[in-house]
């Protein structure tokens, strides 16, 4: 029999002529009474009769499915206690509608139990009576199941069931609302398409199983990368797609950088180590198309350019791009592989005493050797390695160079020499690095107090308090420190005397016009008198010209560098010049 909900069946539940919380009370039945009595307990959905915005009849479902007595609900409460707050204007209005006699269509609501969770529900409800006045009967389904089974489907049909990231479905249907925000507000959307590099191997040489794990391992390493707005979807295989709103260019390589960093790790899977790499390439609305489609596609000729400079890279599609702002990032993907493929070289350039003319140092400056682009100065690439941290590796490679060449001349005969290593501030600052100092010494054989690292002002300045104690702990191993580039930067005389500095040199700007400009000399002098005055040694950098050296000479200047000694020249030249010492006063 279908459950009635209207006048009829109230007023024969309650023939009795009982009033609210009626139900149950044991009293005389007819048989009729006692048929609708049994059918109300044997539902199978909740039934419930409403007047005055209360509960005056719940089945034993209805009870059942929220929990409660029928004591603790029958004219106490009504549907708002049942129902989540945000949804109460609407319940309110559905039941000013059934007072008016206005028949309902069945919606659905998020209802709370007694023990206060929640679970979907479905209500249909109509307009009756109850005792002669408006009342209201509806009833009341649990979809709990129901809407658990449309979410999993919908989940199959927009997550990837390997990695549980979005499919290109979903990307496709995220990425409709990321364009309608990007043309209203005129931003850009960054879209990376990332390829394992050589992935094939794992799944050939260790089976699918290992590969799909390290797929989910991977997904799992780039979802911590991006941020909540993006979305990182995989189109299957070892494919995997970021999109980004209000990314710009330069943004975008940041980002593919970080990822890129993320394989820096090998990956763990199967008690096996993996080491693998991505290639990424990088298309951007609207420059490099108007849909996803066309984004894609030009995002993945990009990742084949990746591919064919080295792996392990990124590209941007625009070759605009890759010219002018990747000069310098695609620079940075380059300088690994370099330092990789021992690309960098060391040249020499002698420090002379002005004294007796003999040479008594060399500093250390590097070159890469590029297998194209030939020679490409420091100037060039420091800055791009300090700001991508790739300064430390490279950094400690110098190091370690440059001892291991002093000890070699050392053993080789030739007249002992301090070698003088540039230390960039990031380089400095990096935890360890009086470890990695000590490691360079210690792997040569080369007396610390041979080994003199050359600071900027910026370098010690910057967290004074910090880097006095790097400063003291390098002092107290023995190696010489100097301050490079003086004058360009801020130092006080109160805080040089607190660091271990034992030497000073005077900014090339400086030395460059000394015969000619009176200030240049003023600064020049004053720091050969300063530097005397805190006992430390003065070296002027730069020195092109005879008449520069005579002046230097008169300020009392200990030591002097620059072209008109020699040009930084590889480590065979500086040996001879070791041996040969052409700038003797004899
Ligand atoms: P710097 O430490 O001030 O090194 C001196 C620079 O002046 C060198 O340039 C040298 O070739 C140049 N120079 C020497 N004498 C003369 C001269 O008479 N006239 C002129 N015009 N220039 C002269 P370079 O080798 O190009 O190095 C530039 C800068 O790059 C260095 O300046 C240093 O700050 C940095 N650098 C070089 N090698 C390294 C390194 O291994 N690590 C770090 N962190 N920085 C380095
Ligand atoms: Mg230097
Ligand atoms: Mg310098």
């Amino acid at each position: 029999m279908t459950i009635g909900v209207g006048e009829r069946v109230v007023e024969q539940l309650h023939g009795d002529g009982a009033g609210a919380g009626a139900v149950g009370r044991p009293a005389p039945m007819s048989e009729q009474e006692a048929m609708f009595r049994n059918t109300m307990e044997a539902a199978q959905v909740g039934i419930f009769v409403l007047q005055d915005q209360r509960f005056v009849y719940v089945n034993p479902f209805f009870l059942r499915l929220f929990g409660y007595e029928e004591s603790e609900l029958i004219g106490r409460l009504g549907p708002l206690d049942l129902v989540v707050p945000e949804q109460h204007p609407y319940v309110i209005e559905q039941m000013q509608l059934r007072a008016a006699g206005v028949s309902g269509h069945s919606y659905e609501l998020t209802v709370i139990r007694k023990d206060g969770s929640h679970f979907p529900a479905t209500i249909l409800g109509a307009p009756s009576t109850f005792e002669g006045r408006p009342a209201s009967v509806g009833t009341i389904l649990d979809i709990s199941a129901q809407k658990a089974a449309e979410q999993r489907i919908r989940e199959l049909a927009d997550y990837d069931v390997l990695t549980g990231l979005p499919n290109r479905r979903l990307l496709r249907e995220r990425f409709t609302q990321l364009l309608a925000v990007a043309e209203r507000e005129e931003s850009e959307i960054a879209v990376i398409f990332l390829d394992l590099d050589h992935f094939k191997r794992v799944n050939d040489s260790l089976g699918h199983s290992v590969g799909d794990e390290l797929l989910c391992e991977v997904a799992r390493r780039l979802d911590g990368v991006v941020r909540r707005i993006d979305t990182l979807a995989r189109l299957g295989g070892d494919e995997f797609i970021f999109a980004m709103p209000g990314f710009h260019t330069a943004a975008a390589a940041e980002v593919a950088r970080r990822l890129l960093d993320v394989f820096a790790r090998p990956f763990e899977v199967a008690g096996h180590e993996l080491t693998v790499t991505p290639s990424l390439g990088i298309s951007v609305y609207p420059s490099d198309g108007k849909d996803l489609e066309a984004l894609l596609r030009n995002a993945d000729t990009a990742m084949y350019r990746a591919k064919e400079v080295g792996r392990n890279a990124f590209q941007f599609y625009s070759s605009e791009m890759n010219t002018t702002t990747l000069d310098r990032l695609l620079m940075e993907s380059n300088l690994r592989r370099a330092l990789v493929q021992k690309e960098f070289v060391l040249h020499y350039q002698p420090l002379v005493n002005l004294e007796n003319g003999l040479i008594v140092g060399v500093e250390a400056l590097i070159r890469w050797l590029h297998p194209e682009l030939g020679v490409i100065m420091p100037d060039r690439f420091i800055h791009v390695a300090e700001e991508t941290g790739l300064i430390n590796p490279i950094g400690d490679w110098v190091l370690c160079e440059a001892c291991r060449q002093a000890q070699a001349w050392c053993d080789a005969g030739l007249p002992p020499i301090t070698m003088a290593v540039n230390v960039a501030p990031v380089q400095f600052r990096q935890a360890g690095f009086v470890e990695v100092v000590a490691g360079a010494l210690a792997t040569s054989g080369l007396e610390a107090n041979r080994l003199e690292l050359e600071l900027t002002e910026r370098t010690v300045m910057h967290d004074a308090d910090i880097n006095l104690g790097t400063l003291s702990a390098l002092h107290r191993m023995g190696v010489e420190l100097s301050l490079d580039d003086f004058g360009t930067g801020y130092s006080s005389l109160a805080y040089l005397k607190r660091f271990p500095v034992g030497k000073l040199k005077i900014d090339r700007s400086f030395v460059n016009d000394l015969e000619t400009d009176p200030d240049d000399w003023t600064i020049a002098s004053t720091i050969v008198s300063m530097g005397r005055s805190l006992r430390m040694t003065v070296l002027a950098e730069g020195v092109e010209k005879p008449e520069q050296l005579a002046l230097l000479r008169k300020m009392g200047c200990d030591m002097a560098q620059g072209y008109h000694f020699s040009r930084p020249t590889s480590a065979d030249g500086m040996a001879d010049m070791l041996r040969d010492q052409p700038f003797m006063n004899r």
